[in-house]
């Protein structure tokens, strides 16, 4: 067993704490190779933001489990060498299973999500509760859900979303013990998040139902997933330079920002990194076409990836200067 404290990291339970009483959420960013964590260490040291460093079961199926754990033990100790170091919490996204989380935690992950939206209810609360009582006794802090994302992430897959339902937060907190909670309202994973015409704008987070949902927990930390904005300019680039994205949308900055200010004080962002990387693949390829070194096109990549979170958690966050 490896306890996440030994390797410098931190639960979610003070970020969360202080994300609530600051009014803004810290960024959750998923990664699966060097230059993605390059980028998201850098971009969270140089704008002083907490971090909560993502790894998912597409992630750990992708770039092996050890190696992944080992990169992130490599990232604590830069962290830990650095002039201002930031808290990180090293966190499952989308655990679907008790094994799984057991699994991270013996490993050192210091934050673990079950994801059992998808179940029926009570099956939800039962293994929500099972993972809760082992991850508490190493003071691991634990993510579940209720209601269901549309959009396709990894492993994650659902044709249509259902919007949590505010009436069931309370019973399904004070019944698991969870440490946070991932509703629905509106956001969507992957890079088409909704359906709208040209010209058309994509249709409002669901507010009402943040709303009751604080009402009914006050001061509960909320999580949203599939907060990407998919930005246009990066979308054009890489229709420009030869993909094919028509048609991919996200949520506005404006209203992630204002989620920010409220109890959601986690948000996770995935595509808007993958649409940057690719787009700048895109043009190094497309201007210089006699290029073959890795370095020469992953590493503008990383650097154009390290100005997005940083511009992510001074702009749309809040997290900035808050480490
Ligand atoms: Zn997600």
């Amino acid at each position: 067993m490896t306890h996440y404290r030994d390797l410098g990291l931190s639960n979610t339970r003070e970020m969360f704490r202080k994300a609530m009483a600051g009014g803004y959420a810290v960024p959750a960013y998923n990664f699966n190779n060097l230059e993605q964590l390059q980028a998201i260490l850098t971009g969270c040291l140089k704008s002083r933001s907490p971090l909560i460093l993502q790894i998912s079961k597409g992630a750990r199926a992708y770039a092996d489990q050890t190696l992944l754990r080992y990169l992130a033990e490599g990232a604590m100790k830069i962290v830990g060498a650095a002039e201002h170091p930031i808290p990180v919490a090293l966190h499952l996204d989308h655990g679907d299973s008790y094994e799984l989380c057991v699994s991270c935690i013996e490993t050192g992950f210091s934050s673990v999500m079950i994801d059992g939206s998808g179940l029926p209810y009570d099956e939800n609360v039962a293994l929500t509760s099972k993972v809760v009582e082992y991850a508490h006794k190493h003071d691991v802090t634990v993510e579940g859900e209720l209601g269901v994302l549309a959009g396709i992430e990894d492993a994650v897959s659902h044709a249509a979303s259902h919007y949590t339902d505010p009436e069931d937060v309370e019973d399904f907190v004070g019944k698991t013990g969870v440490d946070s909670l991932a509703i629905s309202i509106g956001t969507s994973h992957g890079a088409y998040k909704f359906k709208v015409k040209p010209g058309e704008s994509p249709p409002a987070l669901r507010f009402d139902i943040l709303e009751e949902v604080e009402r009914r927990i006050p001061g509960f930390p909320i999580v949203l997933h599939g907060a990407s904005s998919v930005l246009p300019q990066y979308v054009e680039m890489i229709n420009k330079y030869g993909g094919q994205l028509e048609g991919a949308i996200g949520v506005s900055e404006d209203q992630l920002r204002r989620a920010a200010k409220s109890s959601v004080c986690k948000i996770n962002i995935d595509s808007d990194g993958r649409l940057v990387v690719t787009a700048v693949i895109r043009k190094v390829f497309a201007e210089s076409p006699k290029e073959f070194d890795p370095r020469k096109y992953l590493g503008p990549a990383r650097e154009e990836l390290t100005n997005l979170i940083i511009r992510k958690n001074r702009e749309v966050l809040g997290s900035a200067d808050r480490a």
